[in-house]
């Protein structure tokens, strides 16, 4: 193989590198290479010195992403390797499901690249030059090492613009995806719309989180930002009604189905606006025994912040609210650019001005087939808190 072309760093860069940080952005480069979008470079300090391989990218604010900091071959074995190595934590981490994210981009070697299998049928998504490169050859090596049943692109995501990458129609570029696809999640089945759905077709890093919230089931249940019925469908088995409110027709629709296949009659759809139905159910005087917050990001950037925060605390208010003494509230945040102990810190103000007092049961993140690299902190974004009115 042709050795990698060479890119050096400014001494910040080189500094920035040997945190570990897996990215390095536009200002560390000690000048603008002439190279295309995905190039494998050779990154080197401002004297020469050798600091790893990365893609290029032409485009986005992250110049290179590190493959390795080695200066090993970066071929056919090397992939390989690393997809072994991603099998082998699901292997010991996954329990009691058959759907779950297999690569997970940076946190598991393969930067720009995400893959869940659903029953064996694979759901891709590249969101690097780098990786849409070599996508031919590791759509190969999933063939040969995943012995999978299908395989879907999913090109459709928004953030490949970012990269320059173009919006794709999704393909299934290998074997058939059955209509329904039923995967199975602790107790419950579920269905996923591999092609259409949301994501991949499930929130598979909320898992644990609704397996470990199915067990504080009771009353009266509030699922908000249901999706297709995640939180609900583990609820319900514990609970006298679960309510779900969530904007998209089509994700109601599939939790309904949801409900049939799992033999649930205690479930109540609702299509609204979480925000509205939450100050009707106030004025109403409604009350819940759990609720379950569960919004998009707010936040998707910093500038997000200020009115991403306002809508977490108005969520959160409402909530305090609405809940019965000893109520349970699930509260999530998948905003990256609202922090842990942020969030925290917003619940307990939210409770506050409620004249609640809360006590927290649990702080969860994302499912353990989730990884996030302590040298990325982007990639700990998921928050999830357990907590119970005192
Ligand atoms: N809890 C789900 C995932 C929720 S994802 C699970 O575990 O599977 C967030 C969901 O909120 C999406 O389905 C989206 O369609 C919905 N949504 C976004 N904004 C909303 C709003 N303002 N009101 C109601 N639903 C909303």
């Amino acid at each position: 193989m042709p050795l990698p072309p060479a890119i050096r760093l400014t001494g910040k860069g080189r500094r920035w590198r040997l945190s570990g940080h897996p990215w390095i952005y536009r200002d560390d480069l000690a000048a603008e290479p002439d190279l295309a979008a995905g190039e494998l470079v050779r990154v080197e300090s401002p004297r020469g010195e050798f600091l790893g391989q990365a893609f290029y990218s032409a485009l986005s604010r992250i110049a290179l992403r590190f493959v390795t900091f080695d200066s090993e071959a970066v071929d056919d074995n090397f992939w390989a390797a690393r997809l072994d190595n991603a099998l082998a934590l699901r292997a010991r981490v996954v329990r009691d499901t058959d759907a779950c994210r297999l690569i997970y981009g940076e946190a598991d070697g393969f930067p720009g690249l995400v893959v869940d299998s659903y029953a064996g049928h694979l759901a891709v998504q590249v969101l690097h030059p780098g990786m849409e490169r070599r996508l031919p050859d590791l759509i190969n090596l999933f063939k040969v090492r995943l012995a999978p049943a299908s395989i879907t692109l999913r090109q459709d995501a928004e953030v490949r613009r970012l990269e320059g990458l173009p919006l794709e129609e999704v393909q299934t570029v290998w074997g058939n995806v059955p209509d329904p696809l039923v995967v199975q999640e602790g107790p419950v089945r579920c269905l996923v719309d591999i092609r259409a759905g949301q994501k991949t077709g499930l929130f598979l890093d909320q898992r644990e989180n609704r397996l470990a919230a199915g067990f504080l089931a009771r009353g009266e249940i509030l699922d908000a930002f249901a999706y297709q019925g995640g939180f609900a469908l583990h609820l319900a088995a514990g609970a006298k009604k679960v309510t779900l409110v969530e904007s998209s027709a089509a994700a109601l629709a599939m939790a309904q189905e949801n409900a049939r296949l799992n033999g649930i009659a205690n479930f109540e759809p609702v299509r609204a606006n979480v925000f509205s139905f939450l100050k009707k159910a106030v004025q109403e005087g409604r009350r819940y025994d759990v609720i379950v917050l569960d919004p998009p990001a707010f936040a998707k950037s910093r500038r997000d912040r200020p009115a991403a925060l306002k809508g977490y605390l108005e969520l959160n208010r409402r909530a305090f609210q609405l809940l019965r003494p000893q109520g349970l509230l699930v509260t999530c945040s998948c905003s990256y650019n609202v922090r842990e102990e942020e969030f925290l810190d917003l619940v307990r103000q939210a409770a506050a001005l409620e004249g609640r007092q809360a006590r927290l049961l649990e702080r969860r993140g994302a499912a353990r087939d989730h990884p996030a690299l302590l040298s990325l902190p982007e990639s700990l974004y998921l928050k999830c808190l357990f907590v119970e009115i005192f």
